[in-house]
């Protein structure tokens, strides 16, 4: 068998894990097959190097910050091939640039385009490992690029996809995907298995586990994917197109905190407001979310939507800019709120989901701000203090 494996930073922090880790690699090797893995930076050493830019330059270019960042990898690569030459296996790392992974210019946040396999064959040909630096790509300027926090993960369902693997194993801190973050929901139940669908949804609503861009590529080319443990020797979850019913109406409770709330006040209320409000923001570059219409007084209205906590303040000064044009009375803005979603694709045949969900809530004395509806989920958002505790008695009602 051709296995892509991946090896998260934990799973990499130290010398320690990095034997356990080649200890796993050399029996798969050892049974036969050709593995290619992928590593991410060890511990926190990207979070690490953010900081060491702060100190000198609140407002690198995303191109050095980018040439900073990939270099967590390199030094994983280079660490684990040492191990496993000590072990005297044929190993071979290979960065970003000598694959190469092609992207999309985008520093920061670059989307593979092309993987070329023909060096990776070469050197499986010659049943040698394959190391690859995880996150980094190639612009086509030749320049490094990443490819957004936790895209290693990405990197590594991309190379499955183009090798035409027949496993893709995401080996992280915890025994597979949870019904909620087991670190934050202590009664949080391991699932043996989630479809595509319901992971990308968890995924792009806060768990962390895998990078939304991984499971989409996963999904677009029926990549058998497995997340793991790298520390526990236990089955882990398969991420796949079809799964089995489960008992449970929802998979999985997620949380994410990077999510801002404008509200614009007093607008007028006809036509064409809300397009002239959102071609702002879009004009910004900015991704709406949750979005809320409300009539206010006096033939106005009011509306108010989510953007990345990051990009808050950039998406008020463009509206700030634009007052007379859009004739509102006031602006404001909150990063103190969490969106927290449930997922699961048994809710498009249930009903009374949402009412649970609210019950819980209510139960929890958390107010909702806003709520937001797909087929397989349903997000609400409250006050960033109130989260936790939302998500625990979420959990209870559905899992308890
Ligand atoms: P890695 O460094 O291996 O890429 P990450 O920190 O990116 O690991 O992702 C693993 C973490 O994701 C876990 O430690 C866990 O706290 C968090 N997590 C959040 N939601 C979930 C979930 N539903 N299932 C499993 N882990 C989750
Ligand atoms: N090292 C990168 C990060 O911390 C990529 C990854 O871990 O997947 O975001
Ligand atoms: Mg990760």
């Amino acid at each position: 068998m051709l296995i892509v494996q991946k090896y998260g930073g934990s799973s990499v922090a130290d010398a320690t894990c990095i034997k356990r880790v080649a200890g796993i690699i050399a029996e798969r090797y050892s049974e036969g097959h050709d593995l290619v893995v992928v590593l991410s930076a060890q511990g926190d050493t990207t979070d690490d190097l953010i900081e060491k830019a702060a100190e000198l330059n609140p407002n690198p270019t995303r191109r050095e910050m980018d040439v900073l960042l990939s270099t967590g990898e390199q030094i994983s690569i280079a660490l684990m091939a040492m191990a496993l030459e000590s072990m005297g296996l044929p190993v071979v790392t290979l960065t970003a640039w000598q694959v190469p992974i092609r992207t999309s210019s985008d520093y920061s946040a670059a989307r593979i385009k092309k993987i070329e396999t023909e060096r990776l064959r070469n050197e499986l040909d010659k049943r040698r490992i394959v190391i690859v630096a995880g996150f980094q790509g190639l612009n086509k300027n030749d320049d490094i690029t990443t490819l957004g926090r936790g895209g290693s993960d990405t990197t590594a369902v991309a190379l499955a996809a183009a090798l035409h693997a027949d496993l893709c194993q995401i080996f992280t801190d915890v025994e597979g995907v949870y019904s909620a973050d087991p670190r934050k929901v202590k009664s949080a139940r391991k699932l043996d298995e989630i479809t595509y669908d319901e992971m990308l949804e968890l995924a792009s609503l806060g768990a962390q586990v895998l990078h939304n861009r991984s499971v989409e590529l996963a999904k677009r080319y029926g990549v058998n994917l497995e997340v793991l443990s790298s520390f526990v020797r236990a089955s882990g979850t398969i991420v796949k197109e079809v799964t089995k019913l489960e008992t449970s109406k929802i998979s999985g409770v997620a949380k994410d905190n990077n999510v801002a709330r404008i509200a614009i006040l007093g607008l007028r209320d006809e036509p064409g407001i809300a397009f002239k409000v959102f071609r702002v923001v879009s004009s910004a570059k900015i991704n709406v979310d949750i979005i809320l219409q409300s009539i206010g007084r006096e033939s106005t209205k009011d509306i108010s939507f989510t953007v990345p906590s990051a990009d808050m303040d950039t998406a008020v000064k463009a509206l700030e800019a634009q007052r007379d044009a859009l004739g509102f009375a006031s602006i404001s803005a909150d990063a103190s709120v969490s969106k927290v979603s449930i997922v699961g694709a048994g809710m498009m045949s249930a009903t009374g989901i949402a009412t649970l969900m609210f019950e819980a809530l209510y139960d929890a004395k958390v107010n909702i701000s806003m709520i937001s509806t797909s087929e397989i989920k349903i997000s609400v958002l409250v006050n960033e203090s109130d989260a936790d505790r939302a998500i625990q008695a979420i959990h209870d009602k559905f899992f308890g």
